[in-house]
């Protein structure tokens, strides 16, 4: 698969790396797709780190990275701050020291109190961040600060499962004001927009572990993704995927890179099978190939009306 695409637009966490951990065969994998032409972007929904943070842990896991190779959504979120307001407006940041860095160095000058002339809130995920820092954010927005958001993810996987994301800070501000951010990492086109043009890709492949993000990301931005099942989704999930955020290709991992992927002819997938029976989605065989199958079954029932209550061999 990696041969036929010339850039691979790599999510992070859950995909290269869980917390500070990597994640098995990535690395490997990443190398191993480079040889066959897949230049790698690293695309983060995270605006916590900069770049150059990102890129030196992803040496250190073995995966060679330049800072110019890393795209979050801090940057993004500057992008859309250029677009609508003038340099050198004052920006409460709600979030990291990085993305504060990352607002100073676009020429805006930064603040986490709710001053009068404050002009927008940027907001990224922190777990610095209480009801203080929230209670600042509120009172600027409710006096007319654009409200830019790093991303809207409910939740970033963790070694002891989903812990709250950035969206579920920015689901306390929207509740707290009634109003709504600009989004400025995935699923919203600004963060892919920016990795597709840094790494100069024709035909850019979306990876990642994330169906309302990475998934719907790619599909708004006209490119085809890979979902690896190391992150937040698992196989339950995938099955469920709503029209509009289904993967064009699915694998356990990233070793699904370095492999074919055959499409699924009448429920068949190599040796395997899936068939779709009043409710119950039956699987023959296993591996990619029964994951395959079992997907586009299960994706097409959805399609018709007809519920998926069971799964049975997958
Ligand atoms: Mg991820």
């Amino acid at each position: 698969m990696a041969a036929a695409y010339d850039a691979g637009l790599y999510d992070l966490d859950g995909v290269l790396y869980l917390g500070p951990e990597p994640i098995p065969h990535a690395a490997a994998s990443v190398a191993a797709a480079r040889e066959l032409g897949l230049r790698p972007a690293y695309v983060t929904n995270n605006a916590s780190r900069r770049p150059a943070v990102v890129a030196a842990h992803l040496t250190e896991l073995g995966i060679p990275a330049e800072p110019a190779d890393v795209v979050t959504s801090a940057q993004a979120a500057v992008r859309v701050l250029r677009e609508r307001l003038p340099p050198g407006a004052l920006v409460l940041v709600l979030g990291a020291a990085g993305l504060e860095e990352e607002v100073a160095e676009g020429g805006f000058q930064t603040t986490r109190t709710a001053e009068a002339e404050v002009a927008a809130v940027v907001q990224g995920y922190d777990p610095g961040t209480g009801w203080a820092q929230l209670a600042e954010a509120s009172v600027a927005l409710r006096a007319g600060a654009l409200w830019v958001a790093g991303n809207t993810d409910s939740t970033f996987p963790s070694p002891r499962g989903p812990l709250p994301g950035n969206g579920a800070m920015v689901a306390a501000l929207r509740t707290a004001t009634g109003l709504e951010p600009v989004v400025a990492g995935k699923p919203e086109p600004a963060l892919h927009l920016e990795s597709v043009q840094r790494v100069r890709a024709q035909r850019p492949l979306v990876i990642g572990d994330r169906l309302d993000t990475d998934v719907l990301g790619a599909v708004r931005g006209g490119a085809d993704s890979l979902l690896v099942l190391t992150g937040v989704v698992d196989v339950p999930q995938l099955l469920a995927a709503p029209r509009g955020s289904r993967p064009t290709y699915v694998a356990a991992d990233l070793r699904g890179l370095l492999a074919a992927q055959p499409a699924v002819v009448d429920g068949g997938c190599g040796t395997a099978t899936a068939a779709y029976d009043n409710g119950v989605l039956r699987v023959t065989g296993q591996g990619a190939d029964a994951l395959r199958a079992a997907c586009a079954v299960a994706w097409a029932a959805a399609d018709e009306g007809r519920p998926l209550v069971e799964v049975d061999g997958l």
